[in-house]
């Protein structure tokens, strides 16, 4: 039985796939991270960042906020959330529809 991961609002996630990913900050090469929580007073709990190399986008890094991960860590224990935050983290980036993520065309 994995841990769950609970949100300072309150919303428990019991699995990666809940969160939403949001692909709004295209041009900054990062994707929001949101909490399932619509009402959620927190909203983005984390990022996923990439790199346009060859013209594809490319998975560079991937992290919580503080404000979740210390949450976590004080609802189940700092190894045991740091664990499942970062498996969380892969399961997130697998879920990544990259063809979402065109890169801007260059100008001939
Ligand atoms: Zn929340």
């Amino acid at each position: 039985m994995s841990p769950e991961l609970i949100c300072p609002c309150g919303r428990i996630i019991k699995d990666a796939s809940e969160f939403k990913l949001l692909y709004l900050k295209k041009e900054l090469n990062e994707i929001d991270i949101l909490c399932p929580n619509d009402n959620c007073y927190l909203r983005e709990v984390g990022y996923i960042k990439f790199e346009i190399v060859d013209g594809k986008p490319k998975f560079k890094e991937a992290s919580f906020y503080p404000p979740f991960v210390t949450w976590n860590a004080s609802q189940m224990g700092r190894e045991a959330a740091l664990a499942e935050l970062k498996n969380t983290l892969k399961k997130l980036v697998e879920r990544i529809d990259w063809s979402m993520i065109k890169p801007v065309e260059a100008k001939t």
